[in-house]
Order: structure tokens, then C-alpha cells, then sequence
């Protein structure tokens, strides 16, 4: 909590409950250049230079930590709690993760949720809870969590992300948007790039996408109030080549010190205003490699 919030709840006073819920505000540690998070390299804003992440590296520096607010920290963590119920309630019967026993942390690796609720490792009744699986890439510096694998009985399991979105955004729309169409295939890449002993498990060439919408929700075309919406995503590579080219830009550099060009064409572009590096970027002391 910052100074002004702290003298927001010393006004709000000692005995009421907003006075403790100011304290969820806080601050949130920055995510690593390396390994690259799928998320990181295919945000719209700002966007992804490799340039910034080479200089970064290089001078052994780290963002600083992000300060999230109350509102921002609620709105985060509905959208997690929704990521849940996804993958522990409501496709539960269906979605294929590793499942830990919330006891012991014993976990039944790539499975369906296990059957007995009898854990093999502290040997109690237990619940089983999803846990993501993640995909690292071994041709790319890049690495990728699953929001959940489902199992819908067809020779393949589907890979599907999920998104909770505002409900007047979810009314609207009719196919993914271009940001989760990308991060999908990104994905479905990062998996065949992998040495997952699971891959051959996964449908490469189609992906889902589930939106689910935080108001109640749309009439489907069955006539059925529906919060969720579903979409097929079909592999492009064409649709994340230049992620990757950004990805190996910043391999160049992890493997054969190539300190990468940057994104931005001059140093007035607005994206240099969300630079961590722009006196080195434009400065004497990081050449780009011809
Ligand atoms: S100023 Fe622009 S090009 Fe340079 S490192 Fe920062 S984001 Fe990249
Ligand atoms: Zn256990």
C-alpha cells in the first residue's frame, strides 16, 4: 500500500472493513526476460522489443515491480477465479492437467482428474486441483501455461484458452479476438516445439478458445442464456511469424551475444516512453549486430 492509500484507510477508519481491503493493493514482482512468457511476446501494449529485453539482460536490471490498485487487483483475480471453475468445476469431468492433492502436493502428472480421492502420497481423502501445464519451447527462449487441455473424446485432446471478458465485450463478439487468435497458435507452436512427453497427445493443428462472460450472460443460437462462448482457432504459422522472429532475435543474443535493432524507428514513437532502456538503446554503448 502506497502513502495515499495508507491515509485513505486511516481516513476510512479502524473498524470498518474497507480500512483491510485497501491492503490487497500492492506490488506485483516483473516477469523475467528469460525464459520469455508466450504472454509477454505477444502483448499489444507495449509491445514486445527484443532490443529492450537484450539491454535489459545485459545490464542485469529488472522492470520495476507494477503497482496494482484495489479495483485492478479484484478485476485480476475474478478473471483467475474464473480460470478455476473452468478447469476444477466446470469442465472438471473433461480437462487433462497435472492434478495435485492439496494436502501432500502429490501430483497425477498429464491425467484426467483421478478417480479415488484416496491420495498415493500422504494416503488422506483429498481434493484434486488443476494445475496448468507448461510448454517450453527448445528452439525459442519461450514458455507458455496452458489454461486448460480438455478431452472430449475425439483421437486428440484440444488445448483451450480461456478468457473472461466484460459483458457488454462478450455480447458483442463473433469470432476470437486477434490478440488470443495469435497467443492460441502460439501456443499450439510452443507445445510442437517442446520435448513434452505429452505432445503427441495434443490436437497441433486446431485449438479452442472459450470466452466466459462476467455478466450473465447471451442467448446462443440454441435459445439457450449461455455466459460462455466457444471458437476454433486453426493453426497459422503465417499469423505468429513475426513473434518468432522477435523470439529469435533475443535466442541471437542469449546464445551468440547479437545485441538485436529495436521496434521503435526513432526515438519520439510513444513506445519509448514505456521503454526501461531508452537512454542505452539510443546511446553509444549496445550496437545492434549488422
Ligand atoms: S527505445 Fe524502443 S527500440 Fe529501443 S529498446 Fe526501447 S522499445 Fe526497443
Ligand atoms: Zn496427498
Amino acid at each position: 500500500m502506497n502513502f495515499i492509500e495508507k491515509a485513505k484507510a486511516k481516513a476510512l477508519g479502524e473498524s470498518t472493513l474497507l480500512s483491510r481491503l485497501q491492503l490487497i493493493a500492492g506490488e506485483s514482482p516483473p516477469r523475467p526476460y528469460f525464459p520469455l512468457h508466450a504472454s509477454s511476446l505477444t502483448r499489444p501494449k507495449p509491445e514486445f522489443c527484443p532490443r529492450e529485453a537484450a539491454i535489459m539482460m545485459a545490464l542485469k536490471r529488472q522492470e520495476d515491480p507494477q503497482h496494482i490498485g484495489m479495483a485492478t487487483r479484484v478485476a485480476f483475480d475474478i478473471g483467475e477465479a474464473i480460470h478455476d471453475m473452468v478447469r476444477d468445476k466446470w469442465l472438471r469431468p473433461y480437462a487433462v492437467g497435472n492434478w495435485e492433492c492439496w494436502k501432500c502436493e502429490y501430483t497425477h502428472q498429464f491425467s484426467r482428474v483421478p478417480k479415488s480421492d484416496k491420495c498415493p502420497g500422504c494416503h488422506e481423502y483429498t481434493t484434486w486441483i488443476y494445475r496448468e501445464l507448461v510448454a517450453v519451447g527448445t528452439t525459442l527462449p519461450v514458455t507458455g501455461s496452458l489454461d486448460v487441455v480438455v478431452d472430449l473424446g475425439m483421437p486428440k485432446h484440444f488445448l483451450t484458452e480461456v478468457k473472461s471478458i466484460d459483458k457488454d465485450q462478450f455480447n458483442q463478439l463473433a469470432a476470437p479476438l486477434a490478440e488470443h487468435r495469435v497467443r492460441t497458435n502460439l501456443y499450439l507452436h510452443l507445445v510442437a516445439d517442446s520435448d513434452v512427453p505429452w505432445k503427441d497427445s495434443i490436437d497441433l493443428t486446431r485449438a479452442k478458445v472459450l470466452y466466459v462472460s462476467k455478466g450473465y450472460g447471451q442467448k446462443n443460437i440454441q435459445g439457450t442464456i449461455s455466459p460462455f462462448k466457444e471458437f476454433d482457432v486453426v493453426y497459422t504459422p503465417e499469423s505468429i511469424a513475426p513473434y518468432l522472429a522477435k523470439a529469435d532475435l533475443l535466442k541471437q543474443y542469449i546464445d551468440h551475444g547479437k545485441m538485436p535493432k529495436g521496434i521503435c524507428p526513432t526515438s519520439f514513437v510513444p513506445r519509448v516512453k514505456a521503454c526501461h532502456c531508452p537512454k542505452e538503446c539510443w546511446g553509444t554503448q549496445f550496437p545492434p549486430a549488422p
